[in-house]
């Protein structure tokens, strides 16, 4: 048993969800896989770290997060699903719309907007996924404008 619980953690169990070892392995990796990973890295990685653990229990424990809303998925670049962990409740970030990099950022100032939202609609915001559309440093210095 760890004594500082990651915040993915900690909702599971707030959740009142048993932190079993499959669990833990599987949010481990999410937590140290920079931000996204699809379905068929985390399998790999899953087999590589603990072979007992089977296809069927990772998906399970995948629905139980986005049911918990500490994992959300976003499809990009094709068919690709990606998971994001996101316990804090929100997840943002920036993608170049030429080379299709994403990069990730902790702070979105949203909090002003969302106290807003709630008072003018009475609604109660758990999260959110903030992605925004540009082009990168590096695709604009290959690409100068017209
Ligand atoms: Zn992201
Ligand atoms: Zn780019
Ligand atoms: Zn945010």
């Amino acid at each position: 048993m760890t004594t500082s619980e990651s915040p993915s953690v900690r909702a599971l169990r707030q959740a009142g969800y048993k932190i079993t070892t499959p669990r833990l392995t599987i949010l481990d990796i999410l937590e140290n896989c920079g931000g996204h990973i699809t379905a068929a890295e985390l399998l790999a990685r899953v087999e590589a770290r603990d072979p007992s653990i089977g296809r069927a229990s990772v998906f399970r424990t995948l629905d139980l997060m986005i049911k918990l809303g500490i994992l959300w998925t976003s499809v990009q670049g094709g068919s690709t699903v990606h998971y994001m962990l996101m316990p804090n409740g929100h997840h943002h970030h920036i993608i170049c719309t030429g080379c299709q990099k994403r990069i990730e950022f902790d702070d979105c100032g949203l909090s002003a907007l969302i106290t807003n939202l709630e008072a003018r609609y009475g609604v109660k915001i758990d999260g959110h996924l903030l992605e925004l559309y540009g082009t990168c440093a590096d695709c604009r210095t290959q690409q100068p404008a017209p």
